[in-house]
């Protein structure tokens, strides 16, 4: 019996381990999820300081001032960023300030040293005054202590990495990412620089799949590579389960006479979850596990079939594993009839863009799952559920953007 779409993407989901969490430092972090919240260890700016390169006052002590007659004050401090002077401003003088000094005690309001007779003189004239608190930053401001300033789940950029880094944090846990072995199965497979023979044609799944992992946000610990042979199998698959969290496996899993990905991994103590999904491509599809958690999905070798099953499935799971939550699926007007499939649930690459704020889409034309160059140019994946006749043109369908890939205009 075929398992459904929706059942066998169910099932992954269920049987994944819950992830788990590391303590990952500022320099790595990029990319990753954060398993907690993070609170503002101080208030953000942590002291009053002065927005601009300028002269601190009090407005009190300036109010007699016109845009005529400059207000002159004498120069009683000298303040540089970093400096850790906690002067109370005398009355009535003003203080040299650099932007990012403490406002010393007293001073309220800071006149950029461009509107003033300048640095360096024991008295200062402003030339136009601000209004009164002007260019002044107050402590917490910006966040309050306690603050939640980053919240679990988020994936760190350099915007996240800057804030943490600003509130003195090292480190902070992190979801831990997967590892995950490749295991590519073929007697005709050669790599590139080998000489081709007859009926040999060059693996191009290893690479494809290492590619699109690595769009998940994770590089492969190892590529394995094994002849259609049963002891052969049986060696890269112990190995790639004992290496890494997640083996995805290439090719062997059909119903040929000489597909023996999936006996072995009975062998090896994997229990299958289901075999064989009622989808086109990707009908011999297999996913199982191990009673320790490990996960295994079977994909058929041809590549538009890997790919389509990569995508659909393992991504889902890798990026479930990395804390990551799943965008929901794009609605977008087709461009051009969907040749949707009777039984089946049908997935096709595609051109997805955007026009006026709405979404289109159609497929890139000629596909059969054995041959790569279906994907070439797409930017999406386009689906439909069992259909007796083609979703025409202006239907609305689903569809999700590769993430190597973006939207067209
Ligand atoms: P299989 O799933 O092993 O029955 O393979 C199905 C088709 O995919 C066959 O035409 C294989 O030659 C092709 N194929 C299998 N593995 C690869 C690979 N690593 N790279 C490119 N094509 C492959
Ligand atoms: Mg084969």
């Amino acid at each position: 019996m075929l398992t459904s779409v929706d059942d066998a993407r169910r099932i992954v989901m269920e049987s994944l381990p819950l992830p788990l969490f590391e303590e990952c430092l500022l320099g790595d972090l990029q990319g990753r999820v954060l398993a907690a919240d993070v609170t503002a260890p101080f208030p953000m700016p942590r002291f009053t300081n002065s927005a601009m390169d300028g002269f601190a006052f009090r407005m009190a002590d300036a109010a007699v001032g016109s845009s005529y007659t400059p207000v002159r004050l004498p120069v009683s401090l000298r303040i540089p960023a970093g400096s850790n002077s906690a002067a109370a401003l005398p009355p009535g003088s003003a203080a040299e300030i650099m932007t990012g000094a403490p406002m010393p005690d007293g001073s309220d309001t800071v006149v950029p040293f461009e509107n003033t007779s300048g640095f360096g003189a024991s008295e200062v004239e402003i030339y136009r005054l601000p209004k009164a608190g002007a260019n002044v930053r107050h402590r917490g401001e910006e966040v309050a202590m306690g603050q939640r300033v980053l919240e679990a789940g988020w994936r760190i950029s350099p915007a996240e990495i800057a804030v943490l880094a600003s509130f003195g944090v090292e480190s902070v846990p992190v979801w831990c990412r997967p590892s995950v072995a490749l295991v590519v199965v073929g007697d005709e497979l050669q790599r590139q620089g080998g000489t081709l023979t007859e009926a040999s044609i060059y693996d191009s799944n290893s690479h494809m799949l290492r590619a699109a992992c690595r769009s998940a946000g994770i590089d492969p610990v190892i590529v394995l590579y094994a002849e259609d042979d049963p002891a052969a199998v049986r060696k890269v698959l112990a190995t790639a389960l004992a290496t890494a969290d997640v083996t995805v496996t290439s090719g062997g899993i059909s119903t040929g006479a000489y597909d023996f990905v999936q006996a072995e991994l009975a062998q090896l103590g994997i229990e299958k979850k289901f075999w064989t999904v009622s989808q086109k491509p990707g009908k011999p599809f297999y996913f199982g596990c191990s009673p320790g958690g490990k996960a295994v999905f079977a994909l058929p070798g041809n590549p538009v079939s890997a790919l389509v099953c990569f995508m659909e499935y393992c991504v889902p799971a890798l990026m479930k594993m990395q804390g990551l939550t799943l965008p929901a699926k794009l609605q977008a007007t087709l461009d051009a009839p969907f040749p949707a499939d009777r039984k089946r649930y049908r997935f096709l690459p595609g051109v997805l863009r955007e026009e006026g704020g709405r979404l289109f889409c159609r497929t890139t034309g000629l596909m059969e799952s054995h041959m790569a160059t279906s994907f070439v140019g797409a930017n999406c994946i386009i689906e439909s559920p069992p259909l007796d006749t083609p979703v025409p043109e202006g239907e609305t369908i689903a569809c999700s953007l590769l993430p190597w890939a973006s939207l067209r205009s």
